[in-house]
């Protein structure tokens, strides 16, 4: 099994010299088994270049998981040419949203205001399943899905194949206190609503690393630095530093960090894979750790 990069950009594309090296397209990654069976993990702009790359094996049978429906994790699916020629059949799932089923909302971004292309115009079989936390089995994949924290419903999928483990986390932030914060309780009941509070965070974020537990490969949204974070609080985001920190305790072998923060050049991206390596050498850590780039290919 492997996983290539073909967008790992976070929240919008951004094209231009200074980001050459890791990538302007958003969130899109393949991954294949040994009997090249197709798992596409989201819809970002990386997917028009993939589709592209697709061309010439039709007709093709992918499954297509969406972490959610954020703009820069779908944007990509209706220029991914494949979708429009008949024969092709691609099965997509992702998470619902209050009274919408996951189709419904991929419908309406192809809504004749947004988009001039309708949805039925797009050639392919295409079918649409609504994803809860469970397990699922596409051809020899088994994935086991999980809820992450981010503002709105995010899916973090476990993809276990040909005997190794790739975690996707899709956008997601460590659970904490959204009630009290920093602020300390003013009597006994507070006292004992913000412990029972920690608790369950706690609890929600041990649960990450038990997804975590002994993964070959995850692909972690690491959009910012420890240092950038708490300014970021609750925009549904992780620190690099953090998700070492989740990594390191669930003893993964390597970290791809992904999401990368739209004004991040690639310097600046060299610079700190160095600093972070340095650190983790310092603390003879066995953690693999790489930052996403296009067109790269990692095997667990
Ligand atoms: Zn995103
Ligand atoms: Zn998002």
């Amino acid at each position: 099994m492997f996983l290539k990069v073909w967008g790992c950009r976070g929240s919008l594309p951004t094209p231009g010299s200074t980001t050459v090296k890791y990538g302007g397209n958003t969130s899109c990654y393949e991954i294949r088994n040994n009997d090249n069976e197709l798992l596409i993990l989201d819809a970002g702009t990386g997917l028009r270049e993939l589709g592209n790359s697709l061309m010439k094996e039709l007709p093709l049978k992918a499954h297509m998981l969406f972490s959610h429906t954020h703009w820069d994790h779908i944007m990509g699916y209706p220029f991914c040419v494949p979708i429009f020629i008949p024969g092709n059949v691609f099965h997509l799932h992702g998470p619902t949203h209050f009274n919408s089923s996951f189709e419904d909302v991929m419908t309406k971004s192809m809504d004749y205001t947004f988009f001039p292309v309708r949805m039925q115009e797009l050639g392919s079989t295409l079918t649409f399943e609504d994803m809860k936390e469970g397990v699922y089995e596409f051809g020899s994949f088994t994935i086991n899905v999980k809820y992450m924290n981010h503002p709105i419903l995010c899916l973090g999928f476990k993809i276990n194949c040909d005997g190794k483990t790739i975690v996707y986390t899709g956008d997601t932030e460590p659970y904490y206190d959204t009630v009290y914060g920093d602020n300390e309780p003013s009597d006994e009941d507070e006292e004992i609503e913000k412990a029972e509070l920690l608790e369950f965070v706690n609890l929600q974020n041990e649960g990450i690393v038990e997804f975590l537990r002994d993964v070959d490969l995850v692909v972690y949204d690491c959009t910012y630095t420890a240092e950038e974070y708490p300014a970021k609080k609750g925009w549904g985001h992780t620190s690099m530093e953090h998700a070492i920190d989740v990594c390191e305790k669930a003893k993964v072998k390597q970290l791809i960090m992904t999401h990368h923060e739209p004004t991040r050049t690639d310097e600046q991206l060299d610079e700190l894979l160095k600093k972070l390596r340095a650190q983790l050498k310092n603390t003879n850590s066995k953690l693999v750790i790489d930052f996403a780039r296009e067109k790269q290919t990692y095997t667990p």
